[in-house]
């Protein structure tokens, strides 16, 4: 009986090896695979990737929003503006990655408007929240931004930021259907922690004191907004709770950027005060967080049982 079940141990050992790890077993022939096909076949991969980043960030962003807005009172990073945008940019991706980020995003565009306004590429609106400030004046998914505050868009990100902490006003010119148009939105007052997806194979979520990572898992394995509403809920309690952390932007939300992940430094201090009765003030805090910005959570706890599923440990930690 022991023998066989270490025989069908092996057997689960092996097959789970050699599907998960790509090893060349020596005694088959395989196919010759040009450089060309490979290189398309990488390509396919990563677009198929950063379309679900892409899609999974739309859906935090719109869950999200309310939530920073509904508990800016308690929170202490809300210095800087916020206007309710998601932005794709060409650094969001590793440098190997610049001719995709403009074949993706950038495909359309005119190589005119480049040289007009000095530019290597263009950021694109990825997401705009219902009911935001950039809702309010007329943003739209897949704008084109030309120019932020009448300046070129190298360094958009800083320059983002810089703008949203120093003036309610920013300035955007931007191109849509071969049109130029100026917006200028007003931003307002909320959290600033910045909730992303991260790409991750296990349904999960992480706070690191700047940030909230809610892996593609978790996105796909939810059934209802109020689920990841109650999730992120959690994680931001962490942040608003357990850390002490003050210089947040909105203008750091990263919605393609597959490599991003939570501070290692933070984390670490995280799991020395990650205590069961840490743990049960998030889960108290975070509903409280949740229902304030409307999400209704009778049927959360079914998501919190899924989760456990994936994740046997808290079976035991989450009561
Ligand atoms: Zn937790």
């Amino acid at each position: 009986m022991k023998l066989y079940f270490n025989l069908l141990t092996l057997f689960f050992t092996v097959a789970f090896y050699s599907c998960s790890n790509k090893t060349v077993n020596q005694s088959f022939h395989l196919p010759k695979v040009s450089a060309i096909d490979e290189k398309e076949e990488v390509f396919l991969q990563k677009k198929i990737l950063i379309n679900e980043m892409m899609d999974a960030s739309k859906i935090l962003h719109q869950i999200s929003w309310p939530i920073l807005i509904e508990n800016k009172d308690i929170c202490n990073n809300k210095d800087s503006y916020s206007l309710g945008i998601l932005f794709a940019t060409e650094k969001d991706l590793p440098e190997r990655d610049s001719a995709f980020f403009r074949l993706l995003f950038n495909e359309n565009i005119n190589t005119y408007y480049l040289k007009k306004f000095n530019a290597m590429s263009f950021p694109i609106v990825i997401s705009v929240a219902k009911n935001s400030p950039a809702y309010k004046a007329k943003l739209n998914e897949n704008d084109v931004i030309l120019e932020i505050n009448e300046q070129n868009v190298s360094n958009f990100r800083k320059k983002l930021k810089e703008s949203l902490a120093q003036s309610s006003i920013t300035h955007f010119t931007i191109l849509r259907n071969d049109k130029i148009i100026k917006k200028s939105i007003q931003g307002i007052k909320a959290c600033n922690y910045n909730v992303q997806a991260i790409p991750a194979p296990s349904p999960n979520a992480f706070a690191d004191g700047e940030k909230v990572f809610v892996t593609l898992a978790a996105i796909k394995l939810a059934r209802t907004e109020d689920e990841l509403a109650f999730l992120i809920g959690h994680e931001l309690a962490h942040n608003i709770y357990h850390y002490n952390y003050k210089k947040g932007s909105e203008a750091n939300s990263l919605a393609i950027n597959y490599l991003d992940m939570p501070k290692l430094k933070n984390l670490n201090s995280f799991f020395l005060f990650s205590t069961q009765s840490k743990e049960t003030e998030a889960d108290l805090k975070g509903v409280e967080i949740a229902f304030k910005a409307g999400y209704a959570l009778e049927n959360v706890n079914d998501y919190w049982r899924r989760l456990s599923v994936f994740n046997p440990s808290l079976i035991s930690s989450s009561s």
